[in-house]
């Protein structure tokens, strides 16, 4: 069921992307060599907990064990944050992060390149964050899911990268993944009419190589079949009368 949203539930989602852009802004400037992923994951509980009543959303769900999903290189998403995953120069980092406050989630990503990194490496992170641009820029009312996964699909493939199609964005709000399923390829003119108070996390994840994905026996770690780079941000947008709101904009 899809889970519309009034005027004051998105501005509760607001205050709480707030404070998840503000944290994905610091992780960003905490990132650099020699930092463990486990560490980036203190920081960010840390900070999201300096909050009063905002909760690191992925903390145990599903059981999963920490505040942040992070996923070096090849990794896709849902990597494990560890003391012994330590990043190196010219790395990247795809750091996925959700924030629960007043009752309602917000969910978003962002890639970060560790020092300097190589120039394919680099038009996939911009690629990717161009095409999530895109997919906010079709997600009006009266446009359709396929708009979205349409105008994402182009940016990207237009790169010549590829679309993971194995995982989508989701709704979000009162549940941190709720109806509808918001996939990154599509048809425009199709699929459900966007409405005024459908909230939505848009999320591109995006290979060097080819689509294909497989689960590590880490059984969370997403990774690329062919051992490409994958980069992956995210926002999460609502569908309002006159057009969308980023909830998670810095
Ligand atoms: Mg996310
Ligand atoms: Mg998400």
């Amino acid at each position: 069921m899809i889970q519309l949203k009034s005027s004051r539930e998105i501005d509760l989602m607001a205050d709480g992307g707030r404070i998840l852009a503000a944290t994905v802004q610091m992780l960003r400037r905490e990132v650099r060599a020699g930092i463990s992923t486990e560490d980036l994951d203190r920081i960010a509980e840390a900070f999201i907990r300096s909050h009063p009543g905002a909760t690191p959303a992925f903390k145990g769900l599903y059981g999963f064990p920490g505040t942040l999903c992070t996923s070096i290189n090849q990794e896709i998403v849902h990597g494990i944050p560890s003391k012994k995953r330590v990043l190196k120069e010219g790395d990247i980092i795809s750091i996925d992060v959700g924030v629960g406050y007043q009752g309602y989630f917000t969910d978003s990503a962002t890639t970060v390149a560790v020092g300097v990194i190589d120039a394919e490496t680099a038009r996939l992170l911009e690629t990717t964050e161009r095409s999530l641009a895109a997919g906010i820029a079709a997600a009006m009312p009266g446009n359709h899911l396929g708009d979205i996964g349409a105008a994402v699909q182009r940016v990207v493939e237009e790169a010549g990268f590829s679309v993971v199609r194995d995982l989508v964005g989701h709704g979000i709000g009162v549940a941190f993944h709720e109806e509808p399923q918001v996939p990154n390829y599509g048809k425009a003119k199709r699929g459900l009419k966007l409405m005024p108070g459908l909230t939505l996390a848009i999320e591109p994840m995006v290979n060097i190589g080819g689509p294909a994905t497989r689960t590590l026996a880490d059984k969370w770690t997403i990774v690329t079949v062919d051992g490409s780079r994958s980069a992956h941000f995210e926002h999460t947008v609502a569908i309002t009368d006159s057009g969308n709101r980023v909830l998670t904009a810095a």
